[in-house]
């Protein structure tokens, strides 16, 4: 079974000095291809040297590059040269993460939507999938996206939460979706469940966002409390469950879909002989 986690926040302090168990112990829990998000271009380019560090063959690490809603605030004239910059290395598959998050408001409203349109004309330049964050703002996010849709190649919501609305707006809109630990969370994930077998195999992808989100359903629970992306089986478990679906056909589906929007190789699938070495 192969898995691809297309959201790792790699460059998180918590992972220091930590990443190359991190990733081995996800490569033999069968996540075979891992996307490390970038928030900021400080991130962004971090994000980047370690997909170069960590993955010399250039087959299993991947990133994005782009300009958290959090960071909006960052945006400065030289910063889209920058960007562009990073977008033009083969590691870096998408621009993100990039979007509205009207939850927490750490950037004013007004400049995280001037600079999801800056990331946003990029990509439509550039002609790079998107990924997404939203948290709050799914109508202001559709109003945006409607001037740039049929212009942009692909777009996924990652992590997403949201109501039966918004789910079925974006399916609408032609959006993938991203699928984390927060459907494994009993007080605030539940009302996901129903909502998860409405989404068309195809468009439906898997991400850690660790460290964050541990699933809360994970047992044994890691001391550390932290995320990582060796547990994304926990999450594959939990939406497979909830779409009545069997984990290998959920990995399948998911994993394929996952290789095409990011234009990724395929790569061998893991022996239990090299699971041995
Ligand atoms: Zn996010």
């Amino acid at each position: 079974m192969q898995l691809i986690d297309i959201g790792v926040n790699l460059t998180h302090p918590s992972f220091a000095g930590q990443r190359e168990a991190v990733l081995a112990r996800a490569f033999a829990a069968g996540v075979c291809q891992l996307l490390v998000t970038g928030t900021s271009l400080a991130e962004s380019q971090q994000a980047l040297e370690l997909c170069r560090q960590l993955d010399a063959d250039g087959q299993r690490l991947f990133s994005t590059a782009g300009i958290h809603p959090h960071d909006a605030s960052s945006w400065a004239s030289d910063s889209a040269r920058q960007l562009k910059a990073l977008l033009a290395e083969p590691e870096v598959r998408a621009i993100g993460e990039c979007g509205l998050d009207f939850n927490r408001d750490f950037s004013p409203r007004p400049q995280q939507e001037k600079v999801l349109e800056e990331q946003l004309a990029l990509a439509v330049e550039l002609q790079l999938p998107v990924f997404l964050h939203e948290r709050d703002a799914d109508q202001r996010l559709l109003a945006i996206l409607r001037d740039y849709r049929d212009r942009l190649p692909a777009a996924v919501v990652h992590c997403f939460t949201g109501e039966k609305r918004a789910l079925f707006n974006y399916l609408d809109f032609d959006l993938h979706i991203g699928i984390t630990g927060w459907v494994c969370d009993e007080r605030r994930g539940t009302h996901l469940h129903p909502l998860l077998r409405e989404i068309p195999s195809g468009r439906l992808m898997l991400e850690s966002d660790s460290p964050f989100l541990l699933p809360r359903s994970l047992r044994p629970k890691p001391k550390s409390g932290r995320n990582e992306p060796a547990f994304l089986s926990e999450v594959l478990r939990e939406v497979a469950l909830h779409r009545g679906e069997s984990p290998e056909a959920l990995a399948s589906h998911s994993t394929a879909c996952a290789r095409r929007f990011f234009g990724l190789p395929a790569i061998a699938e893991r022996t239990d002989d090299d699971a041995r070495d």
